[in-house]
């Protein structure tokens, strides 16, 4: 049986028009028909989400962050149970865009146990600022898992999926992103960090993403040698051609 690929679009605040959103989504749709070794999502901005949940299409939703409250008194956070509702099957926790405003280890924590609850599969991001020759991303990387993933259940770690995404490959030059060996590295030790956790029948059945910097030119490198089940993606994701062609990439590998 083939495994399949995870591709997933981060729309990030794009685009500025339900329009726009209907656009791109359609024009992404259109081109994946064929692609079945391939789970493609992308995560638009949440005002989108139902519009987009309306259309006939083999490409998935997800919400870009959930809160940790079911309902209440909390201006301006959308509950897990509202991202369910409005047809997305996916959440991203955790990126760094949102750590970098404040989020805490805890904070990731307590926003993946609701959004489990809700039957959501959470896009679980890490990644380290900076590396250094000593290797202290690694620890870095392990205690973010550790400290958000801690009291889940094994079978909670079905809806786990763990977007590794070094805050330095964001944004940049796609020749700036992660080596294909570098990532393999970081796969099997996240592997390690899960089966030290749950153990390895639990750390096998968790796929490990990369993202930052990734585009059509480097996907398959990323795909095949640096062993990722799948790939994180931003920019490039509000390219319906060469995001299209990434889905391809991934599923012929
Ligand atoms: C991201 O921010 O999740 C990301 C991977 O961005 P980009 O692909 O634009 O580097």
């Amino acid at each position: 049986m083939v495994k399949k690929k995870y591709i997933v679009g981060n729309w990030k605040m794009n685009p500025l028009t339900s329009r726009e959103a209907r656009e791109l989504f359609s024009a992404v749709s259109r081109r994946i028909k064929k692609t079945r070794n391939v789970v493609s999502v992308v995560c638009p901005p949440s005002v989108y989400l139902e519009v987009l949940g309306q259309k006939k299409s083999s490409l998935l939703l997800g919400a870009q962050d959930s809160f940790y409250e079911y309902d209440g008194s909390y201006t301006g956070q959308i509950s897990p149970a509202m991202v369910r509702h409005s047809g997305a099957g996916y959440v991203i926790i955790g990126h760094s865009e949102r750590r970098a405003l404040g989020e805490t280890d805890e904070v990731v924590r307590k926003k993946i146990s609701k959004s489990l609850k809700e039957n959501l599969r959470v896009i679980f991001c890490v990644g380290e600022k900076e590396r250094d020759a000593e290797g202290k991303h690694f620890k870095f990387v392990s205690d973010e898992i550790e400290n958000a993933l801690r009291g889940l259940k094994p079978k909670d770690f079905s809806s786990i999926i763990v977007a590794y995404e070094p805050i330095w490959a964001i944004g940049r030059s796609a020749k700036d992103a992660m080596l294909p060996a570098d990532m393999h590295e970081m796969v099997i030790f996240i592997k390690k960090v899960l089966t030290d956790m749950k153990g390895a029948g639990v750390a096998r059945t968790v796929p490990i993403l990369y993202g930052g910097s990734v585009n059509s030119e480097i996907a398959a490198g990323i795909l095949k040698e640096g062993h990722a089940d799948g790939l994180l993606i931003g920019r490039t994701s509000l390219d319906s051609e060469d995001f299209s062609k990434i889905i391809a990439i991934a599923n012929e590998l």
